[in-house]
């Protein structure tokens, strides 16, 4: 299964898995012209779109997506928000799960300034997989994890420099603390889960302005002794079963 990143910021989210004959569209964010290129213009090999909350970096193109005849998953605010009704227009509820094609979805609280959510997702050519990004924390464990893709914004140190060098306004601050995941915050969750069968962890959302993405890597990696990769247009990694 080949996980293909179209963006992983504030200006826009998209991330793609796909096995050859199945693709999972994770939130559309990016102009759909993007998405179809990524494709290759396979459409047909779509099985469903899944979007976490109703901020334009990851849902400004849902229209596309619903229109394009993918099936959608998002929270009822997201629909509201867009003003997008259709038969495929799935409202998603926390804790049921979804099948879309072989892969399983199972949506799950985040903790976010909008209503938001995160999702474990699985493929027999994948294994499971943790999605989350836009949650200021996480106070779930998973079970039986292969892969992980979870927010690391900022770090505080970052943060506190950034404003003082006046890249960031001091107002930020504290919509950061309460809505996107803090870097002690993302080491934090990793710990307290079970990592033995990950074969890699993906680190989302990068902070333009207050996160250092070597740094970032470096850390996560020393703490937990995976391959950390930071997710940005273009990456596209295999993400095999261990
Ligand atoms: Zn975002
Ligand atoms: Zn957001």
């Amino acid at each position: 299964m080949k996980l293909i990143v179209l963006g992983s910021s504030s200006s826009g989210n998209c991330y793609i898995l796909d096995n050859g004959t199945e693709s999972l569209i994770i939130e559309a964010g990016i102009r759909f012209q993007e998405v179809k290129k990524a494709l290759d213009f396979n459409l047909r090999k779509v099985v469903g779109c899944v979007v976490t909350h109703a901020h334009n970096d990851h849902a400004k193109y849902i229209k596309a997506m619903v229109d394009s005849g993918f099936h959608t998953l998002a929270l009822r605010e997201v629909w509201t928000a867009k003003g997008v009704w259709d038969s495929r227009s799935l409202v998603v509820k926390e804790g049921k799960g979804y099948k879309m094609g072989n892969f399983k979805v199972l949506p799950f609280p985040a903790c976010h300034d909008v209503p938001c959510v995160g999702y474990l997702i699985d493929h027999p050519d994948m294994g499971k997989m943790v999605f989350l990004t836009d949650s200021c924390m996480c106070e779930y464990q998973f079970k039986g994890l292969n892969h992980v893709l979870i927010e690391c914004n900022y770090s505080d140190k970052k943060l506190i420099e950034a404003i003082t060098t006046g890249r960031t306004l001091p107002s930020q601050r504290e919509r950061l603390l309460t809505s996107h995941m803090e870097l002690t915050t993302c080491k934090g969750f990793l710990e307290a889960n079970d990592l033995s069968h990950v074969s890699e962890i993906v680190l989302l959302h990068l902070s333009e302005n207050n996160s250092d993405e070597p740094y970032f890597i470096s850390e996560v990696e020393r703490h937990t002794g995976k391959v950390v990769y930071a997710a940005k247009p273009g990456l596209t990694i295999d993400l095999d079963r261990i």
